[in-house]
């Protein structure tokens, strides 16, 4: 089963910042309302603690097991699979590339438990003094694997992915609050009351989030689309300024960031990038359920349409803030 969950770890696990995404989703899924994510020396030591529903202590040896835990026993399930994590896959896989500990108390235990496990091999299970909610931790990643420890970049640069993936993970979930701390220092921290402008100011700053252009639509098929924009005037030499969360999920979709993109385009100089953010609730018929789940990637299946109402929205939205023409 090691090998198994190495070779599943190719997929889920990445790189450092792959492993924050996992453990992250984890909580959101536990129904958190405080995540925090602490990384020391780049990439040394990750660690993620929720105050979140945690996890029994018979069932902690049960969720390092690959699939045992998957939520989807029957096709009805992956239909309905509306939390972040369905494959059963990401804590196996995890720990089998690293050196990594488990710890949970749920709300009605005294006492949490823990189990640490090493490169697969999985220790008994021991009581540990610890506050409601799960904390997972995880070092040594790819030391067994040189090659992988190879492909990696520097540490400043892993964890410039981490800081980029997190802070998109906050926003997609604003009600929650995420902490960021990096060697001691935080580095972001949101105010988890669900309110989207105070999460961009959280990760951006005020200058950006000051001037946000707010969007609100709904489809006739039923796509809430919201948003905010930042004008064309303000922009950035990279695309971190920018998010898809469809459902409460953070996914990547080309087409749907360059219609976008194409929107402010007269407007914006080469080589640089507008900030949007949009969170779309869309029914589960308008979307492809069986796209790689491990990828952030999503298939709409009436993306033209879509494509066409975010364009026109986003052109809208930033008329309102060009200067009047003359007359
Ligand atoms: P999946 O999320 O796909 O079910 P994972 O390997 O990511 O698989 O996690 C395995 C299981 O461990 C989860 O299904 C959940 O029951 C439990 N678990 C993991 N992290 C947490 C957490 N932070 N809080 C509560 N339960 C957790
Ligand atoms: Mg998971």
């Amino acid at each position: 089963p090691i090998v198994a969950n190495q070779i599943a770890a190719g997929e889920v696990v990445e790189r450092p910042a792959s492993v924050v995404k996992e453990l992250v989703e984890n909580s959101v899924d536990a129904g958190s309302a405080r995540i925090h994510v602490e990384v020391e020396s780049g990439i040394a030591r990750v660690r993620v603690r929720d105050d979140g529903s945690g996890i029994e202590r018979e069932d902690l040896p049960m969720a390092l097991m690959r699939h045992t835990t998957s939520k989807i026993r029957r096709l009805e399930d992956l239909e309905a699979a509306t939390t972040l994590g369905f494959r059963g896959e990401a804590l196996a896989a995890i720990s089998s590339v690293s050196e990594l500990r488990l710890a949970s108390r749920p709300s009605e235990a005294p006492v949490g438990h823990q189990i640490w496990v090493r490169y697969g091999d999985v220790a008994p299970v021991e009581p540990v003094a610890m506050g409601v909610g799960t904390e997972v931790e995880v070092s040594h990643i790819f030391a067994q694997h040189p090659a992988r420890l190879k492909g990696l970049k520097t540490p400043a640069r892993e964890f410039g992915v981490i800081q980029e993936t997190v802070q998109q993970l906050a926003l997609s979930q604003p009600e929650i609050q995420f902490h960021l701390i990096h060697d001691g220092r935080t580095v972001f921290q949101t105010a988890g009351r669900g309110h989207r402008p105070e999460a961009i100011m959280a990760v951006f700053g005020r200058d950006v989030a000051s001037q946000l252009l707010p969007i609100d639509y709904e489809t006739e098929s039923g796509i809430r689309i919201e948003g905010f924009v930042a004008p064309a005037h303000i922009h950035r030499a990279n695309r971190v300024g920018q998010g898809f969360y469809v459902n409460g999920r953070w996914v990547s979709h080309w087409g749907l960031r360059s219609v976008v993109e194409e929107a402010f385009r007269p407007n914006l100089p080469d080589r640089r990038y507008p900030y949007f953010w949009f969170w779309l609730t869309m029914p589960a018929n308008e979307l492809d359920p069986n796209a790689h789940p491990a990828k952030a990637e999503v298939r709409i299946y009436r993306e033209q349409a879509l494509k066409a109402v975010l364009f026109r929205l986003v052109r809208d939205a930033l008329v309102k803030t060009s200067p009047s023409p003359r007359i």
